[in-house]
């Protein structure tokens, strides 16, 4: 049932090249990509596998595209599923999907399961809500999920990167030491990483000719607190989108301005970094 994404091929092109601001990350993320990479060298010598990942930060922070990095990084196949998934379906399917999943990745290993939403996962064996049947169900899925989980001690290449918004609802038994052998906190990028994200953008878009050559890229930085990546990502798109459509049109200082500004006006922005 379960594939390697489409799009896993495009996932040999993106690299860590595609996603900015995160340098304090990036020797960690090397370490993880040297393994993939060299799956089986580590394997014939009996070195020590690293275990799952999990990223906890807000919304648009990069966790996704931090995990299609690593696997585009080091080639391997990339398979996307939320939790949700898994305890969205019918109850009695549940477990066999997250029965199904593991095996499959075993198949084409080395390579990377990314779980979004994990929380999903792990808050609903407090069982809540739902019937009698439904909690078991849950529970059932769950325990299904945790053995597999263990099972990665086989050394068998599959490496379990886990998102969360929320990791304060997330069930202990997911997060228990030997499960997850890394947590990383992806917060809301500060003002250098900020300018670092814009750039970055402008660059993929090969937008620099839309841009006037003295934007003043500190300044936005300056003025986007509390933005991530996706936020930035939205303004150069949207700045780039209305220079294009204007003849011999530059983005200005200003323009971005404005569009922060009515970027602000369309989300609330309860907590940002502190610069
Ligand atoms: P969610 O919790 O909502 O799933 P997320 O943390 O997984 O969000 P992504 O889906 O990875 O966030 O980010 C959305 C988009 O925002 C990315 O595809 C990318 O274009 C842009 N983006 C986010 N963070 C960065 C970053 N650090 N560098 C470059 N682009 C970024």
């Amino acid at each position: 049932q379960y594939s390697p994404e489409k799009s896993s091929m495009e996932n040999r092109n993106t690299s860590l090249d595609d996603i900015a601001g995160i340098e304090a990350l990036k020797d960690e993320m090397y370490e993880l990509i040297k393994f993939l990479r060299d799956f089986q060298k580590y394997k014939d010598v009996g070195a020590a596998v690293p275990g799952g990942i999990l990223l906890s930060g807000p919304p648009g922070t990069g966790k996704t595209l931090l995990a299609r990095c690593i696997a585009g990084e080091a080639g391997v196949p990339f398979f996307s599923v939320a939790a949700t998934e898994f305890t969205d379906m019918f109850v009695g399917i549940r477990a066999s999907r997250v029965r199904n999943l593991f095996p499959a990745a075993r198949k084409v290993a080395p390579c990377i399961i990314f779980i979004d939403e994990f929380d999903a996962l792990g808050q609903k064996r407090a069982g809540q809500s739902g019937t009698e049947e439904g909690v078991d169900e849950r529970v059932a899925t769950i325990n299904q999920f945790l053995a597999e989980m263990d099972g990665f001690e086989e050394k068998v290449g599959v490496m379990l990167v886990a998102a969360t918004n929320r990791p304060q609802v997330l069930d202990p038994a997911l997060i228990r030491p030997g499960r997850f052998d890394r947590i990383i906190e992806m917060n809301l990028p500060n003002k250098s990483a900020r300018s670092d994200i814009i750039r970055l953008h402008i660059t993929k878009r090969d937008a620099w000719g839309n841009c006037e050559p003295d934007l003043d890229i500190d300044y936005i930085s300056k003025l986007s607190s509390a933005f991530s990546g996706a936020d930035l990502e939205n303004m150069v798109k949207q700045c780039i989108a209305k220079a294009a459509g204007q003849k011999g049109g530059m983005a200005t200082t200003e323009d971005f301005l404005k569009i922060i500004n009515s970027i602000r006006a369309t989300k609330s922005f309860s907590s940002g970094s502190k610069d």
